[in-house]
């Protein structure tokens, strides 16, 4: 069943959305032109507890429940999306899996830091010969006396450049495939590790994203987060907490959209009438709002049962799904309510339909969520 929202989520999502409003509003578009990761807004997100939105207050976290956490990302999404991801990747990915399964020392160790946002978290899934198919990685971690040493790369990895705690999944045993993939912590002090190039992107431009090189990177074997050999597992469940936050981002994105579409509307006429006394942009505006709400509901109720803590894969497959497909379908219309303007950047949904495609390919494309959902639906 989903909840009503609380009062206390209310105002959180006040909170996040007066922050958005008047300290990312102004500048996004400046940020996407320069493909700048504005560092300068992280204290002021840690002073709303948001860099340690999930974890415990005995950590640094505020503790906030799964639900309030994609109430925050739909807010940043709403304005930003770039800014959406970076506090995906750091909460859900990075933080989450050192949470969910580092040891007790390993968690008094980084969450706090990662909590107060004084670090920043990456998550190195991915690589440049697998991505849908992550377990075909190639990065070895090989173990040395007391030490692993790691060797390969992570492409595509959000917040590579500006990170100072990675979460790396590598192989400690290439003759098992999945079963012998690990997690590693790696600090960015450690030698060896180094960023490549920034990438140039379609959308999502503030997001900083780069691949992480691990030449020789000899770390202690106290960095190995979870059992040697569970690494592909244990992601598999972080990415289903993952899958939500990239639902919130859609339906953040897909209303941010839909407002500036609904405001022209209102405001532009053609053959002496506003636009929204056109039943064709009625109806599509009609469509945009239910199909958001939808999806803000699939959202929500992955959220809430994640929440009891039960296994969510099916539905942060369903919620992922359709919010990101959502996205895309909404920002398309929000371009064409707005005719000439839509194309040009001085109006704000040329950007929400570049940077909501992102939504149906990270941390899993609509095509392996599918698979994902088929492969449940037949268990
Ligand atoms: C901006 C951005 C940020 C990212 N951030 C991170 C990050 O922080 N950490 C991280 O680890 N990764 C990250 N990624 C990587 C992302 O998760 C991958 O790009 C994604 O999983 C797809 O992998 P791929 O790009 O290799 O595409 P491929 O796997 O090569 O897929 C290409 C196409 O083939 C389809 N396909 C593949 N296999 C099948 C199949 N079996 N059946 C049907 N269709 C199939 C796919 O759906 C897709 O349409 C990021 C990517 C981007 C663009």
């Amino acid at each position: 069943m989903i909840s009503e929202a609380k009062e206390e989520t209310e105002i959180l999502r006040k909170s996040v959305r007066d922050f958005a409003e008047a300290e990312m509003a102004p500048h996004v578009l400046k940020w996407d032109e320069a493909q700048y990761f504005p560092l300068e807004i992280v204290p002021k997100m840690s002073e709303l507890g948001l860099m340690g939105a999930l974890m415990p207050p005995e950590l640094g976290g505020s503790g906030l429940s799964y639900p309030e956490y994609v109430v925050v990302v739909e807010e940043l999404s709403r304005i930003d999306g770039s800014i959406g991801l970076f506090m995906a990747a750091h909460n859900s990915l990075c933080t989450n899996h050192i949470y969910l399964f580092g040891s007790q020392e390993q968690r008094r160790r980084y969450i706090p830091e990662l909590a107060s946002g004084r670090k920043i978290g990456a998550w190195g899934l991915t690589e440049a010969g697998s991505g849908s198919d992550a377990g075909s990685m190639r990065t070895t971690a090989v173990k040395d006396g007391k030490d692993y040493v790691v060797s390969g790369s992570k492409h595509f990895t959000t917040n590579a450049s500006i990170a100072g705690i990675y979460v790396i999944m590598a192989l400690t045993d290439p003759r098992s495939a999945e079963r012998g993939i690990s997690a590693f912590i790696i600090e960015r002090e450690t030698p060896g590790l180094s960023v490549g190039k920034r990438e140039n992107k379609l959308g999502m431009r503030a997001s900083d994203t780069a691949s992480v090189i691990l030449d020789d990177c000899r770390i202690p074997a106290k960095n190995l987060l979870g059992e040697e050999g569970a690494g592909f597992g244990d992601c598999m469940q972080v990415l289903d907490g993952g899958r939500i936050s990239i639902a919130a981002m859609g339906v953040g994105m897909a209303q941010g959209a839909y407002e500036h579409a609904l405001k022209y509307a209102k405001d532009r006429k053609q053959f002496g009438k506003l636009l929204s006394e056109f039943q064709a942009i009625r109806f599509k505006l009609a469509d945009m709002a239910t199909e958001i709400e939808a999806a803000r509901l699939l959202t929500l109720r992955a959220a809430e049962l994640k929440q009891s803590g039960k296994r969510t894969t099916k539905e942060s497959s369903m919620a992922k799904l359709y919010s990101s497909e959502v996205a895309v379908r909404v920002a398309n219309e929000a371009v064409q309510i707005h005719g000439g303007y839509g194309f040009i950047k001085e109006f704000p949904v040329e950007k929400y339909y570049r940077d909501v495609k992102l939504c149906t390919i990270g941390e899993g494309t609509s095509e392996i969520q599918r698979m994902i959902i088929a492969r449940k639906i037949f268990q």
